[in-house]
């Protein structure tokens, strides 16, 4: 099942999301669901809060949705040993025609359970890194909008203004 990305401005991507405790039946139904919304909104990794979930959950194949050949399930993950510097031009199914210029480690070690609960660590470098560092950030409350400068910001916002004026003179 297709779901419906929540998009900025909306509180539920600022807030800081809850440890999950178990992998329930329940919880394995929402990962297929978010592992196919990320592949057929030509994502390269979601965060549970991006489809309304606040809980610790993120999904990653930095292989794409045409390949879909290194997917990864991440509960409660945590970034140990990062190493290294690098600035990347990221964007967000979020934060519709926005992209920005982020600070981001170049490595780093990622722990966590997959979708069985098992315990997984791996060092990550790349794309691969900067898509967990993107995704993590999701679940501490924190979007690329906030990584933008100050006006780049306010242009954002602008925009989005805008939008929704249109949308409702539309409606
Ligand atoms: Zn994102």
């Amino acid at each position: 099942m297709l779901l419906e990305i929540v998009k900025y401005p909306d509180p539920r991507l600022a807030k800081k999301c809850a440890e999950v405790a178990e992998v329930t039946p329940e919880l394995r139904g929402l990962i297929e669901n978010m592992v196919q919304t990320m592949y057929e909104k030509d994502g390269v990794g979601l965060a549970a809060p991006q489809i309304g979930h606040n809980i610790r959950l993120i999904t990653v194949d930095d292989t794409g949705p045409k390949e879909r050949k290194a997917l990864r399930v991440l509960i409660n993950p945590v970034i140990v040993d990062p190493e290294g510097e690098k600035e990347s031009e990221e964007s967000c199914l979020s934060v519709p025609s926005f992209s920005t210029k982020i600070k981001r480690k170049e490595t780093l070690t990622l722990k966590a359970q997959d979708d069985k609960g098992q315990d997984v660590c791996f060092r990550a470098e790349g794309l691969l890194a900067v898509i967990l560092q993107h995704e993590i950030d999701h679940l501490n409350g924190m979007t690329i909008v906030d990584h933008a400068g100050r006006l780049k910001r306010a242009m954002y916002d602008k925009k989005i203004a805008k939008w929704r004026k249109n949308q409702d003179q539309k409606s």
